[in-house]
């Protein structure tokens, strides 16, 4: 199974993957299986690292927002009223003569083409489109292709026991809401955070762990009130720009103000561990790309080696994390598709829709009756009459005078394996050197912030065959080893254990040296700490060195 190569960088940063231990091909050993990965030791250790981070920073650091953890296989009725059953799906053509098979859109795209939907809502090739692989133009009419993996439950393959691989964690949270909300003593505004496997089925996996097939999401689903009632209760709903960070939430924040927020949270969270803000970009999606149900969304792109440039020459990037303003589509679906209800009692309007002079309740009880009736209309199911849809909009607008409504969401939803390739892209760096004699030497070293690096120091002790610098390197070890991730090495000269590091992505490195046995009396009990990005070297006392590295790393 060859990864196609999209450019040397790339080849490079594959090769270091492997040659290191962060991803190798899944079943290598069977010649691999296209896009799956698995995560070697160093890899292992970077991916909890960036998922403890999110997960500290999205749930344990905050008052408003609950974990959740669900299950893969869920009830399937659960993607019929997603919509996943239906509707998730990409379009697939395949060439006549080579029979090779490609996303219709990538074809296109990687062509300079767009591939056009036609007004019946089809898709079909524009003019020219060629095989990528063979150059022939005859390839088949895109057709759509659904992305879920299916599986049986139970030990009769039939229709009746049909389920699916979840190809997203969201609507775990979704389906789980109200248990989260009565459980939690959470109140709306508060969200629900999950970190979990995903799968696609994607027709062209491809871009190492960029598009995979099996692949793991960190997921935010932020439960907010609807505009109408934000309003009804501050008087008045805050429009803010849309750059920068608006600051800390307020009660008259309606969607806009709560989707900015998280957009800039979220770039704090990246640029918190060593994504600088240029090395992001970012793709506000157009009316036409938004979904039916979205107010906005904006995805956060990660420059990689394989993005393509712009006209004017800049790189654009590809998505790591896309953050939608989703209205209350997933609520009120599961309340459709279930039955069971999905709206809040709250009691703040209850109070305030009481105070308010009749227009003003004439008024937000027109506009939300309006976005529900929007709603029901664009979801109905065939044997719905429209009298039936607006008699159900009017008791929804009218549950707003006793307190009640579906509450909206922003989801800021990202993909683990994006980011651990970001990082990984961002950190490499490589110097080649020609010595005296004309022998080139090439040197790597990954630049991971110390935060997500996978070892957070090296102990050696200066030589291996002296037992008290072993016995000492191995206490200093001990005294870090449950507070980090540390790597013991006594083999070869510092040397080469300092280049081993710096490939590994180690921000730092500790020697135990004759000082610190006290050779030089005022040292004694004192490491050298070595730093990976400038080679600069420091004395540090042993009794402070925990509290050192720990000060750096978090
Ligand atoms: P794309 O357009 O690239 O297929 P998407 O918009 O379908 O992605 P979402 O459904 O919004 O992606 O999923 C949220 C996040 O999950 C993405 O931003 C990405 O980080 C991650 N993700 C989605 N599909 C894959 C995949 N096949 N492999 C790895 N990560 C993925």
């Amino acid at each position: 199974m060859a990864e196609p190569k999209e450019n040397l960088q790339m080849e490079k940063i594959v090769s270091l993957c492997k040659r290191r231990g962060f991803v190798f091909q899944s079943s290598e050993i069977y010649g691999g299986i296209n896009g799956f990965w698995d995560y070697g030791p160093l890899g292992a250790e970077l991916k909890r690292n960036v998922k403890e981070l999110w997960w500290n920073a999205m749930t344990r650091q905050r008052e408003d927002v609950a974990g959740l953890e669900a299950t893969i296989i869920m009830s399937p009725a659960i993607w019929k009223a997603s919509g996943h059953v239906d509707t998730f799906s990409d379009p697939m053509c395949d060439c006549k003569k080579c029979k090779k098979r490609f996303r219709a859109d990538q074809l296109c795209e990687d062509q300079g083409l767009t591939l056009i939907k036609n007004a019946a809502g089809k898709f079909e090739l524009p003019a020219g489109t060629k095989c990528m692989s063979c150059d022939s133009k005859e390839l088949t009419e895109p057709r759509p292709f659904n992305l879920m993996f299916k599986t049986y439950v139970g030990p009769v393959e039939s229709e009746d026991n049909i389920a699916y691989l979840r190809p997203e964690t969201a609507q775990a949270i979704f389906a789980q809401f109200k248990n989260v909300l009565e459980t939690s003593r959470q109140k709306v505004p508060f969200g629900i955070g999950q970190i979990g496997k995903a799968f696609r089925n994607e027709v062209t996996p491809r871009n190492f762990i960029f598009r995979s097939r099996e692949f793991e999401q960190m997921e935010l689903e932020f439960f907010i009130k609807p505009d109408e009632v934000v309003e009804a209760i501050s008087g008045s709903v805050v429009t803010v720009p849309e750059t920068g960070h608006p600051g800390e939430p307020q009660a008259n924040w309606g969607w806009q103000a709560w989707h900015q927020y998280w957009v800039e949270e979220r770039v704090r969270f990246y640029e918190g561990i060593g994504l600088d803000r240029s090395t992001l970009g970012f793709h506000r999606q157009t009316p036409a790309e938004l979904a039916h149900y979205a107010r906005a969304c904006v995805d956060i792109l990660f420059k990689f080696p394989f993005s393509k440039k712009d006209e004017q020459g800049n790189v654009v990037g590809d998505e790591l994390e896309g953050i939608a303003a989703r209205s209350d589509f997933d609520l009120s679906q599961h309340q459709r598709f279930s039955g069971k209800p999905m709206g809040v009692f709250d009691e703040e309007l209850r109070a305030a829709w009481g105070k308010l002079p009749k227009e003003k309740q004439d008024d937000l009880w027109k506009r939300y009756y309006d976005n529900r009736k929007n709603y029901l209309t664009k979801s109905a199911k065939p044997d719905e009459t429209p009298e039936q849809i607006s008699q159900q909009a009017t008791e929804d607008a009218n549950g707003l005078a006793k307190g009640q409504y579906i509450p909206h969401v922003i989801e800021p939803s990202a993909g683990v394996d994006r980011l651990i390739l970001a990082l990984i892209a961002n950190a490499y760096s490589e110097t080649t050197e020609t010595d005296a004699k004309g022998k080139t030497e090439t040197t790597y070293v990954m630049k991971f912030h110390p935060r997500v690096a996978p070892i957070k120091a090296g102990i050696f002790p200066l030589l291996k065959n002296k037992p008290e610098l072993l016995k000492k390197a191995q206490e200093v070890r001990d005294l870090l080893r449950p507070w980090m991730n540390v790597y013991y090495d006594e083999a070869g000269s510092i040397g080469k254990r300092y280049a081993r590091q710096d490939e590994a992505g180690t921000p730092f490195c500790v020697t135990i040296d004759f000082d610190t046995l006290g050779e030089k009396p005022e040292l004694l009990d004192t490491v050298t700490l070595r730093y990976r990005d400038d080679g600069k070297q420091e004395r540090v006392k042993i009794s402070e060195l925990r509290d050192w590295l720990l000060s750096r790393i978090r």
